[in-house]
């Protein structure tokens, strides 16, 4: 934010800058300096590069914000989380601040349904830096429209039996787990019959269909389309109940609204911050650019909805802090809508006034803004948050004949869809 956040309490600024200055100073150093996060950019980073970030992170209490410190979180709010990941964002780049949002929405939801041994095997060690997860949720056939899953389990004694594709799943070269939800029952596009699985990465039968790694933006998770082919996964493996992973899902994804928009505004704060310096330095006939108001104006535009956004982010954050990690919908659908696009406006705008030196990577706004384009689908296309946005707005102004009607058939199979009265996922330790 520029200046000073008011809408943060002391302690919670406090929290923010001593984690942007930790980052700066213990973190992102040496090997996991500025020509580092080039080397991501370019899909150069290696394995080992990405361990020793996440031990560094684990061991500074930056994964699983919102798990209680018994299992190896930090034991602190959905705030604190979204500060987080903004820090990490600022001071590095979205891939980092994106493997750390999952732990965060992911590890959150490990903790509240899963089973002892996903906790011990999977949570801790994950939470303390040691072990890297993936989230493989698109398919080829379904990726907004979620619950048209094709993957499937069957039960085979005590075990699971896992086939079909994922993709698009960032981090799969590297990680040594995957949280994988598949149908189990059901009929396609049901929201009842899918559940949520942990799945080792060098379970028998996981294959890789190819590297996706090349993408616009959001590079260096060495992402993968991925073939199960017949994987055996255990029961204790199964998170939550058979066939109830809707809600838990859908809580999920809430909570990554909120992370999502305010990683991607650490980011665009970052390249105006860059911008704006540039501007005041550049002279064009004799006069810095900063000085012509068609380029002072774009920074007044782009400080304005980042403080905005900024704002709106912490409300949604907030109402997860009141009520729990379902908890206001709307707000976090706001926030990914505005936030996600706010960002691409912000960093588009620093590379314009840079003129041409900002499309190089002598600067990383290069990088933000093909991050910042991506980041306007990938965690829920603009269109679908803002089909989540008119029905909650209806509903809550709306009089007695309202049916929810608007969500519709047009909807069914999006995972923003399912209705509010009693889905909501209740989870066991909301209350720790
Ligand atoms: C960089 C990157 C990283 C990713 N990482 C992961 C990952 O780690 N794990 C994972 O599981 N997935 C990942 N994804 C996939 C991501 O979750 C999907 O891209 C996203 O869910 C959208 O699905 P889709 O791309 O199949 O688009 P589709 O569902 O095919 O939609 C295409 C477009 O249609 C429009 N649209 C769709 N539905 C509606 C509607 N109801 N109303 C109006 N318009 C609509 C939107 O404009 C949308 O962008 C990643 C994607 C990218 C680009």
């Amino acid at each position: 934010m520029i200046g000073v956040d008011t809408s943060l309490t002391e302690t919670e600024r406090k929290y923010l800058e001593s984690t942007v200055a930790m980052l700066q100073e213990e973190v992102l150093v040496d090997e996991l300096d500025e020509r580092h996060l080039r080397d991501l950019d370019r899909n150069e980073e290696t394995s080992e590069d990405w361990r020793t970030f996440m031990r560094r992170v684990g061991d500074r209490d930056l994964l699983g914000v919102p798990v209680p410190r018994a299992y190896d979180g930090a034991g602190l709010g959905f705030l604190e989380t979204a500060l987080t990941v903004q820090a990490v964002a600022y001071a590095g780049c979205i891939m980092q601040a994106c493997q750390v949002s999952m732990s965060q929405h992911g590890g959150r939801t490990l903790y509240s349904y899963g089973t002892d041994h996903v906790k011990e095997t999977y949570l801790r060690p994950w939470l303390r830096g040691e072990k890297i997860a993936a989230q493989a949720f698109t398919e080829p056939g379904s990726g907004t429209d979620l619950a048209h899953m094709q993957t499937k389990a069957e039960r085979n004694g005590d075990e699971w039996v896992v086939t079909g594709e994922k993709r698009f799943v960032d981090f799969a070269g590297y990680a040594d787990f995957m949280l994988v939800p598949v149908r189990t029952g059901g009929e396609d596009g049901d929201h009842e019959g899918i559940s949520y699985f942990v799945v080792d990465a060098d379970a028998d039968g996981l294959e890789t269909i190819e590297q996706q790694s090349s993408w616009h933006g959001y590079r260096g998770s060495d992402a993968r389309w991925l073939r199960f082919d017949d994987v055996a996964v255990p029961e204790t493996n199964l998170v939550g109940e058979e066939g109830a992973a809707w809600p838990m899902i859908t809580d999920e994804l809430n909570l990554e609204h909120i992370t999502m928009a305010r990683y991607c505004l650490g980011s665009s704060e970052q390249a105006l911050e860059i911008a704006a310096n540039y501007t005041l330095h550049r002279d064009v006939d004799e006069r810095s650019i900063s000085r012509y108001q068609a380029v002072s104006h774009q920074i007044a535009e782009s400080a304005t909805k980042l403080d905005a956004a900024y704002l709106l982010n912490t409300r949604a954050a907030r109402c997860l802090d009141e009520g729990g990690m379902g908890a206001g919908r709307l707000e976090s659908a706001m926030t990914s809508y505005f936030g996600n696009e706010a960002a691409f406006d912000i960093a588009d705008a620093s590379m314009q006034v840079m003129g041409a030196i900002g499309t190089t990577d002598k600067y990383p706004v290069e990088r933000i803004q093909r991050d910042m384009r991506t980041g306007r689908f990938l965690g829920g296309a603009t269109e679908v948050i803002k089909n989540i946005i008119q029905h909650d707005v209806y509903e809550r102004i709306a009089d007695d004949e309202f049916d929810g009607e608007l969500v519709g058939a047009e909807y069914e199979g999006l995972p923003w869809t399912t209705e509010l009265d009693g889905t909501k996922a209740v989870a066991p330790g909301d209350d720790d």
